[in-house]
């Protein structure tokens, strides 16, 4: 396992590609300084208008904005009304009931106080709750189902109602180095279909899990590229075009616009910013699972960012993620155990497998424990 030289990414993270010993988000992160953000602005507007063009008549929206209950959230829908002048009607594909947290209500009621226009689109949770546990079993991830249908339900509410521009915010290719998802060029998101977690394993095991609700397993399947191409489709993303996106402004610029924040629970969740997965729970068990296989989780992305930006250096960096990277609270597993109605313990046996035990060493009645130095490469 290597690490990026520059950050504390490490090489066995999907998709990862590394050049001379750096990461491709280092990498496009150095590029980033010689163009100005205003230029950026310049570009995406361009795009925006071209968009307009392609598409003829205007109806009551130009844009659909992807929304959660999250910190990004806010201010990507007013980003798009009031610095790009667009009419957006915000979607959120919505966590089941029992999933989506009292916060993540809150502020997506927060999102229609401020004037937005809001469409919810959330899975039947029966199924929903099945299709959890089995991706936690075949792919190791709580949520894979749940990501499934966030990303799906966007574009194809967008292709139903026949509104052709899509905005997202953060390009996953620059921020964490996912290279499957490279675009033509930075503001593009027509190639979102490829993200790892929406190719890998393809759809037929929830075609099995559904049985003969079988009509279900659409609100879990991206749009292909034909039903694209058909509809026009262009997704952008906002990031590239403004030069403080960030996790960390974005959380100060939600919670100054009244979104609630989980102050002092970095020990709880390992969350570092105290703003991300303010919607839902679960996915704090994806961080410490992805922890587990890849040797770097939510903190390592959160602190390479600020090495990135120059706030923390690389040797800080790594005090930091030996103390909350894989961080999850029982609370948190517990909580999914009831709602996948399995015992902490078969949990932990299904967890357990999907630790890398080149770098982690499985021990009876203890979490996994690290072999390897943070930051430092290492061989099993
Ligand atoms: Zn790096």
């Amino acid at each position: 396992m290597k690490f990026c030289k520059k950050c504390l990414t490490t090489d066995l993270r999907p998709n990862s590609h590394f050049e001379d010993g750096v990461c491709i988000a280092c990498k496009f992160s150095e590029k980033e300084k010689s163009v100005t953000s205003s230029i950026k602005l310049k570009i995406l507007q361009n795009k925006i208008q071209e968009n307009i063009k392609k598409r003829g008549n205007r109806g009551n929206y130009d844009c659909i904005v992807g929304v959660s209950g999250g910190k990004d959230s806010t201010r990507q829908a007013h980003w798009v009304r009031d610095r790009l002048g667009l009419r957006p009607l915000l979607i959120c594909g919505a966590y089941p009931p029992k999933q989506m947290t009292d916060i993540g209500a809150d502020n997506l009621s927060n999102l229609v106080e401020m004037g937005f226009d809001l469409m919810l689109v959330t899975p039947a949770p029966q199924t929903a709750s099945q299709l959890a546990l089995e991706s936690f079993k075949k792919f190791g991830n709580v949520n894979k189902s749940t990501e499934m249908s966030l990303f799906a339900t966007v574009p194809r509410v967008a292709i139903d109602l026949k509104i052709n521009m899509i905005f997202w915010g953060e390009n996953p290719a620059l921020q964490v180095g996912d290279s499957a998802v490279e675009g033509v060029d930075e503001f593009d998101g027509n190639s979102l279909r490829n993200l790892n977690t929406l190719t890998e394993g393809g759809i037929d095991w929830i075609e099995d899990v559904l049985g003969d609700k079988r009509y279900l397993q659409e609100h879990y399947i991206y749009p292909n590229q034909i039903e694209f191409e058909k509809s026009k489709i262009d997704i952008f993303y906002l990031g590239p075009a403004w030069d403080d996106w960030s996790n960390d402004s974005n959380s100060t610029y939600a919670s100054l616009q009244g979104l609630t924040m989980r102050p002092g629970e970095e020990n709880l969740t390992g969350d570092i910013t105290n703003a991300s997965m303010l919607d839902e729970e679960f996915t704090n068990i994806n961080m410490m699972l992805k922890y587990y296989k890849f040797g770097f989780g939510r903190t390592t992305d959160n602190i390479n960012e600020r090495i990135r930006q120059g706030k923390i250096s690389r040797e800080e960096g790594i005090e930091v993620v030996k103390k909350y990277d894989g961080v999850c609270d029982d609370y948190i597993i517990s909580n999914f155990c009831k709602y996948v109605g399995i015992s902490e313990n078969e949990f932990w046996d299904i967890a357990n497998r999907w630790v890398n035990q080149d770098i982690f060493e499985i021990r009876d009645g203890e979490r996994p424990r690290r072999k390897f130095e943070v930051g430092v490469d290492f061989e099993s």
